[in-house]
């Protein structure tokens, strides 16, 4: 078996030569050959300066160049891409995760489980701008995708390879891998993992990046759900509203023709117009998210990222121009 690490980083110039270390000798330990992908996201720092020595010293470490800052989804999707473990490890470039609980994500793969996720139980981040909107979003999360897990927002996870070949991530969507996995039938856990406080660099995100979740996550549940046919779901809300109002109005032309009632004065008649306007609203609404769902199949074939360069050892790096 082969293990990926996968760490996408932004100026995080300070941490990755720790980072680096503490992982290597993890990986060390294990029975098992291993490489870390380290995949620059437009870093202004030194960073890339950093990451290319490494790759350069050692050939089980990869470093990618982004054109620019894509956001950490996409480089974990690049990641993936280069990434040629049978077992792939997700992980933050920060120090945040620790490396030392990697052997314990793999002995639940190793147990059957085709995605392990970390529970950051103890988190070291500030609570009101970052563990409040993640209580609130993991509790949002957990409702409509019916994955129920504490943390969904923990970099450190592991997954086999199969599971996250057929996932495009873009947005915030790594985080949601789990959930989109589960819809198609893989086994996944949660374990605790230890959490520690960042100690050089400041964090990219802040409260916004939870709005931005919430609305990816609208996205996801949409796929997950309407996917298949949402005409069917707008469609059968509009056909009965406008059935109902239809058959109001039929039945109020009825009477004013043959037992001559009279049409003024009767309030059903503007429910009936409202209902069947409604119903072709709804009709209409199903036919723009049938359109809007083909779009987003169409545009899989989207790259996420742009890569400015591969670094390798032995100075055989490789110009990409994707
Ligand atoms: N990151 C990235 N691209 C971005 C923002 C962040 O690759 O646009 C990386 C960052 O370097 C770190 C990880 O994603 O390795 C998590 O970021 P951060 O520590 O800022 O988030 P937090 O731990 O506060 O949730
Ligand atoms: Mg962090």
């Amino acid at each position: 078996m082969k293990i990926s690490v996968v760490i996408p980083v932004y100026n995080e110039e300070q941490n990755i030569s720790l980072l680096y270390q503490e992982t290597r000798e993890v990986l060390e330990r294990l029975d098992c050959s291993s490489e870390i992908i380290f995949i620059d996201d437009g870093s202004s720092d030194t960073t890339l300066s950093v990451l290319q020595a490494i790759a350069q010293a050692d050939d089980r470490v990869v470093a990618i160049s982004f054109r620019r800052n894509f956001g950490q989804t996409a480089a974990m999707s690049a990641g993936f891409d280069y990434a040629t473990g049978e077992v792939i490890i997700t992980m933050d470039g920060d120090l945040q995760n620790d490396p030392a609980d990697i052997p314990r994500l793999l002995q639940k793969i190793e147990e059957g489980y085709d995605v392990v996720t970390g529970w950051r139980f103890d988190r070291k981040d500030a609570f009101i701008n970052r563990r409040l909107p993640s209580i609130i979003a993991n509790k949002i999360i957990s409702w409509t995708t019916r994955v129920s897990l504490h943390d969904y927002g923990c970099t450190l996870k592991a997954f086999r390879r199969e599971v996250i070949k057929n996932i495009r991530l873009y947005g915030e969507m790594h985080r949601f891998i789990p959930a989109i996995a589960s819809g198609m039938g893989i086994s996944y856990t949660e374990i605790k993992v230890n959490h520690r406080p960042r100690r050089f660099g400041t964090t990219k995100y802040g409260i916004s990046r939870t709005i931005r979740v919430i609305l990816d996550l609208i996205t996801v549940k949409f796929l997950l759900s309407f996917a298949t046919r949402p005409i069917q779901v707008f469609g059968l809300l509009g056909v009965v509203s406008g059935g109902v109002g239809f058959l109001l109005a039929l039945i109020m032309t009825i009477q004013r023709q043959f037992f001559d009632m009279p049409l003024a004065d009767r309030p059903l008649l503007l429910l009936a117009v409202v209902l069947i306007f409604i119903g072709i609203q709804f009709i209409s609404l199903g036919l723009i998210a049938e359109l809007q769902a083909r779009t987003y199949h169409e545009s899989q074939q989207k790259p996420v990222y742009h890569i400015r360069e591969v670094f390798r050892s032995s100075a055989s790096h490789s110009s990409e121009s994707s």
